[in-house]
């Protein structure tokens, strides 16, 4: 396996590039903050390294983007004592509207597909949905979930604009852009739905 190392924010990556039939060479940061980079087959490592540093700074610019992406934190909202529970409750539910349409947005970009509209509000049984007429429905509960947990739910739905079932082609799907769905998967499956 073919790759180089690159440091970055003080931290040594391990760059592993993709090779496809292409002309050009291709650096991205995927919503989990993986850097993915795709060179054309045949092309000197060396040339894709000096590509990959001459990017360095738009690499961490784009990390320090993503790190201040804010999860939702269940201690920000308890600091109030007078507050009424339903009260903390609506402005939880606000929050989790634009962190969870923020992150599919991303999501979606990165997969080059994006839904009709996005639902987000309290369900009783459910994490998400996505409807034949490409609207997803998210339950605002799935920002208090671990990020990684939270990410799969909306991949999962972002799969289902493609595939409307859970045919083994979806599950390729998923595992393109979460290659350890699984271990996400099983997570979720021990939350208890308490709603
Ligand atoms: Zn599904």
């Amino acid at each position: 396996m073919e790759f180089f190392d690159v440091k970055i924010r003080k931290t040594v990556y391990r760059i592993k590039p993709i090779r496809r039939k292409r002309k050009s060479m291709q650096i991205e940061i995927e919503p989990d903050g993986k850097i993915k980079v795709v060179a054309p087959i045949g092309m000197p490592i060396c040339l894709v390294k000096s590509f990959v540093e001459s990017k360095v700074g738009w690499v961490e610019k784009t990390m320090n983007k993503l790190d201040q992406m804010d999860w939702i934190r269940l201690d920000d909202f308890k600091n109030s004592p007078c507050e009424s529970l339903e009260s903390v409750e609506d402005r939880m539910k606000a929050k989790a509207e634009s962190v969870l349409k923020e992150r599919l947005c991303l999501y979606g970009k990165s997969m080059g597909i994006q839904p009709n509209k996005v639902i987000v509000k309290s369900q009783k049984k459910r994490w998400g949905s996505c409807s034949s007429s490409g609207i997803i429905r998210l339950n605002w509960k799935c920002v208090l979930l671990k990020p990684e947990v939270m990410d799969y739910i909306i991949v999962h739905e972002l799969c289902h604009l493609r595939e409307m079932n859970h045919s083994k082609l979806f599950w390729k799907e998923v595992e393109k852009i979460l290659p350890d769905y699984k271990d996400r998967q099983d997570q979720l499956k021990k939350i208890k739905f308490e709603c």
